[in-house]
């Protein structure tokens, strides 16, 4: 019998805890064995640590390297945090999500949209990756109050993070098979910023030349991912943009609920679902966890176990396309638990 997989967890809040527990049900289906460690993030470290971030939990997350993540509530206009390090330095992030990601040094956060047939009406066969960048922009956090009229925001663009998260971009569409990657930029405006990411992605391009490499306006990118979205596969996009057109895309196919995505770094990754917390209908055993449970195959492909990654999402495709066990945010009325265990039957008939 091989090893138990090491997966550190942070459950979040909202409906957190309910998702990361399905999640972690579908995951056990396959017949693999997980070692889950919990590692405290957000209210509950504030509890135990007085910080929401401590470097403890950071620490335990590093060494760990795979992290199974619920949302995290972030009240509005307090969500900064300062993270102090064990040489002294400290820094400065914007919300709790950020300073997760980038104190675990995860640089890309690839969202798949993929249509699931007639909830996704006109998209249902739509299979498109949008590539978010995650350490700079807009999000940096170098956001300051100049008077009492005036505040502003530093729009961060680096040569070195456009050029990683272009590269990403490019390998896994060589990897996966993708045939265009579209950077998403504003370069006609922001031509110092995002001429600089636009022009490393035309860097990188030039050493893929199998992979077809265009570029789109931001707004005519929100324009025609709802009108003609199969014109795109991968879209590799700065921070902001990538965060918006994320959800636009959800949207898309159906809804926040399908959405998952993972968080990518040299020596780790996160893998959560694209939505937020929703706490309007946390507690009321109603949210609906697939898109963690596909954040969780992303995980499962991460780690080497493509056959357990591939039941587990055929298993959530049949169950979506069935109809009968779907969440009221899929037009359904079914309880997290009854989809979570119709998923987790579908998984273990096919293991
Ligand atoms: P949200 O994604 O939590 O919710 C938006 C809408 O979608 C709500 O109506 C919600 O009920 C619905 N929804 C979202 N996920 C759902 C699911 N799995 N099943 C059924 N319905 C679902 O966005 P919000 O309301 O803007 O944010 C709420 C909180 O979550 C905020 O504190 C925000 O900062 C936080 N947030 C966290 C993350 C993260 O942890 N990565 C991402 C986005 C927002």
């Amino acid at each position: 019998m091989s090893a138990p997989l090491r997966i550190a967890v942070v459950a979040g809040n909202g409906i957190g805890p309910e998702i990361t527990a399905a999640t972690q049900r579908v995951l056990e289906a396959t017949g693999l064995s997980f070692d889950w460690v919990p590692v405290a993030v957000g209210d509950e470290a504030v509890a135990l640590h007085g910080h929401p971030l401590p470097q403890e939990s950071v620490r335990r997350l590093h060494e760990i390297g795979v992290v199974l993540k619920g949302p995290l509530i972030v009240e509005k206009l307090k969500g900064r945090i300062i993270c102090r390090h064990a040489d002294g330095t400290e820094h400065v992030y914007p919300s709790l999500n950020n300073a997760l990601r980038r104190e675990l040094r995860l640089f890309v956060n690839p969202r798949p949209l993929r249509g699931m047939g007639t909830l996704s009406s006109r998209w249902a066969d739509l299979d498109i990756v949008i590539m978010r960048e995650v350490t700079e922009d807009v999000y940096a956090g170098l956001e300051r109050t100049v008077d009492e009229d005036r505040s502003e925001a530093i729009k961060l663009t680096t040569r070195s993070a456009a050029l990683r998260v272009a590269r990403y971009s490019f390998e896994f569409a060589r990897k996966n098979g993708r045939r265009r990657v579209t950077c998403a930029h504003k370069a006609n405006v922001l031509g110092l910023t995002d001429g600089l990411f636009l022009n490393c992605c035309r860097e990188v391009a030039a050493e893929f030349p199998d992979i077809v490499f265009d570029d789109c306006m931001i707004d005519a990118t929100a324009y025609a991912l709802v009108k003609t979205p199969q014109r795109f596969d991968v879209i590799v996009t700065s921070n902001q943009y990538g965060d918006i057109l994320s959800d636009l895309g959800a949207g898309l196919v159906g809804s926040l609920g399908l959405a998952p995505g993972a968080n990518i770094g040299e020596a780790g990754a996160m893998f959560e679902a694209s939505h937020g917390a929703a706490p309007d209908i946390a507690g009321k055993g109603i949210a609906n966890p697939i898109a963690l449970i596909l954040s969780g195959a992303l995980l499962l492909r991460h780690v080497g176990a493509v056959r357990q990654a591939e039941i587990v999402e055929t298993a959530v495709r049949a169950t979506v396309i069935d109809g009968k066990t779907l969440t009221p945010d899929l037009g359904g009325r079914a309880t997290t638990e009854a989809l979570t265990g119709e998923i987790c039957a579908r998984v273990r008939s096919t293991t």
